[in-house]
């Protein structure tokens, strides 16, 4: 494995030399960083040629259709063309392709849809000449538009009114714009958006924080975005200034909750800037969506998408936001460049948000989350590597022909977080981070593909500060599989309490006398967590009488707590279960509480038996998932 490792290497760097050398013969104009990075990065999920011809600007038009369930737009796109350019490249995926216009004096353009692919969908290619500087694509959105989730009102928070969010993360951004769907492709966009007089329009955008009466909606966005970054959410929404730069929207039922939860976020962003430099988005809010969202959160710029689950009630999940607002600079000013470096994205946001977390409440509080991601990586590396998936336990993935969800595991988060925590390590905490500020600062709104990020890494922290690392750090910690053995330590102190109370009720102790008054949810889900495996229903039913796990309203807890509940048939959870799978579409505990009631034969008829209810609850990226594991088919429907 080694071997092949570093015969990878030497091709990356003869490409890189050869890149260098070629360049030199080329004209100034082919010359600029955006043509360059398009050279280097060969992204196998867009059909986009942005050498020949580049989307620069976005001008969307839009009317949203709750009705029909659809989106009827204009997409008029501000091109960069190379000097023989005879074509424009766009993604598409069941996109309703009405008419293709040139110019501003909308010339009728020559298209053609090419062929499709169930991964990346179809590629519209426009007729172009050299000259031509705006293209305009009208179009409608497919009824089952993957980045769209349409719920009516009976799934949201107030039941009265529908609500309409997208998630464009991979590759979903080409089912409702037809762009350049690629995270090395930026563009700025403005938009106007139509939508039902008694809804509120908001994107990744800047915000209108109240309601038109008109239901017309103005967006301007100032800074390049990756197609990945764009998003929309239309609902009965309300605003609720947090501080100065934050404020939060989210339905009336729940906006009073949820400014409770965010209280701190000004707070948050200023720690963040006194770590890494200025925020370079103007201002931070929050969407608090309704609980089908399927992820914790989404870092769009500027607006935050986030799921429901995260308020607990007692800001006890809030590095969640940490998570998001660290995005601004990881992720969103630094992009990785193709989905195989993903765990650029990731694995620097997690190590950003832990130091957050640090800032805020002390070096403890933050080595619990770490040791609970440990956990969560070391259970994930075990569990691909024993499904034949080693591959997937690598930093740098070849996501080749597959698609890029399926590279969203604990490795890009856990296994990136502990390299970078291994660099700090070797340098020292003040170094690593004044490296760190400097690497959001001099890539800023530019890609970084890991190969360039190792070579960074070298120039601007190992050889300056003289630091030999061992010649297989790369091969261990970004090519290779598995975990290092050199993982660093983690110092979860206040573990230490909760594994005494364990070991005290595991030999005896009734659990209504064991000392749990200052727990926070980080330690009761280390309790739950380290349960051992093999307990009675009465045990577990013990348990449940002294901490009440089942009625538990931290979704944490609840879904680690079910995890036992199913292993041991502890039927009183069950009810409890069913209502969490039905309400919540959060991908990340449907997949684990799913597959393990497909563990036994009942467990099994019970999780089909859920699904069947729950499924139209769910989005795209969490039901793709759920159907090749519990083998779901259409016709299964009725
Ligand atoms: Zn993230």
């Amino acid at each position: 494995m080694k071997n092949i490792i570093q015969i990878n290497i030497f091709i990356l760097l003869l490409f890189f030399i050869w890149g260098c050398s070629t360049t030199t013969e080329q004209t100034a104009k082919e010359n600029t960083p955006e043509i360059m990075e398009a050279k280097e990065v060969r992204d196998q999920h867009t059909y986009a040629k942005p050498q020949e011809a580049v989307v620069k600007h976005l001008n969307w038009e839009a009317r949203v259709d709750f009705e029909r369930q659809q989106i009827e737009a204009v997409a008029r796109l501000d091109i960069e063309v190379a000097d023989k350019a005879e074509e424009l490249y766009l993604d598409t995926k069941g996109l309703i392709i009405d008419k293709v216009t040139l110019g501003e004096e909308e010339v009728m353009a020559v298209y053609e849809m090419g062929d499709y692919n169930a991964v990346t969908g179809t590629p519209l290619i426009i007729k172009i000449t050299p000259k031509t500087r705006r293209v305009n694509v009208y179009y409608t959105t497919a009824k089952d538009a993957e980045a769209l989730q349409w719920l009516n009102p009976e799934q949201t928070a107030g039941k009265n009114e529908p609500f309409l969010f997208t998630q464009s993360q991979a590759i979903l951004a080409r089912s409702w714009i037809p762009v350049q769907d690629s995270p090395g492709i930026r563009f700025t966009y403005s938009a106007t958006v139509q939508v039902p007089s008694r809804l509120m329009a908001l994107m990744s955008a800047e915000n209108p924080m109240k309601k038109h009466e008109s239901g017309i909606y103005k967006f301007e966005m100032k800074q390049p975005i990756p197609a990945y970054l764009m998003a929309l959410a239309v609902g009965n929404l309300v605003f609720e200034p947090l501080g100065t730069r934050t404020g939060v929207y989210a339905e009336p039922a729940q906006i009073e909750k949820a400014a409770y939860e965010f209280a701190e976020l000004d707070e948050m962003l200023e720690a963040a800037e006194k770590l890494y430099g200025p925020y370079r988005w103007e201002r931070y809010d929050l969407i608090v969506l309704p609980p089908s969202f399927p992820f914790g959160g989404m870092e769009n710029p500027r607006l935050t998408f986030a799921t429901p689950t995260i308020l607990a009630g007692d800001r006890s999940l809030t590095s969640l936001v940490a998570h998001e607002l660290a995005h601004s600079w990881s992720g969103n000013l630094v992009t990785n460049a193709t989905w195989d470096d993903f765990w650029l994205n990731e694995g620097f946001t997690v190590y950003f948000e832990r130091r957050i977390m640090e800032a805020m409440y002390g070096r403890p509080y933050a080595e619990m989350l770490a040791e609970l991601g440990y956990q969560d990586l070391k259970q994930t590396v075990e569990e691909l590597m024993g499904e034949g998936k080693e591959e997937d336990t690598r930093l740098k993935l070849d996501l080749t022909g597959r698609n890029p969800d399926e590279g969203v595991t604990d490795v890009a988060y856990e296994k990136g977080y502990f390299f970078l925590r291994h660099l700090e390590g070797l340098v020292g905490r003040e170094k690593f981070d004044e490296f760190l500020k400097e690497y959001f600062e001099k890539n800023a709104f530019q890609v970084m593909t890991t190969e360039r990020f190792i070579k960074y890494l070298e120039e601007n922290l190992l050889k300056p500060n003289n630091i030999e690392i061992a010649g297989t750090t790369y091969s261990d910690w970004i090519y290779g599989e598995g975990l290092p053995e050199n993982m660093p330590e983690v110092d979860a102190e206040l573990f230490n309490a909760v594994d005494r109370q364990l070991q005290a009720w595991k030999e005896g102790t009734p659990a209504a006398s064991l000392q749990t008054d200052e727990w926070s949810s980080h330690e009761w889900l280390h309790f739950i967590r380290n349960l051992p495996d093999d307990l009675s229903a009465d045990r577990l039913r013990e348990l449940d009488q002294a901490f009440g796990f089942t009625q538990s309203g931290n979704s944490e807890v609840l879904a680690a707590w079910f995890m036992h509940a199913i292993a041991r048939e502890y039927e009183p959870a069950y009810p409890a279960l069913r209502e969490f799978l039905n309400s919540v579409g959060r991908r990340k505990f449907l997949m684990p509480l799913y597959k393990k009631l497909t563990e036994t034969e009942a467990g099994g008829i019970l999780a089909r038996d859920i699904y069947k209810t729950a499924r139209p609850n769910y989005h795209f990226v969490s039901v793709n998932s759920l159907d090749a594991l519990l083998k779901y088919r259409e016709e299964t429907k009725k």
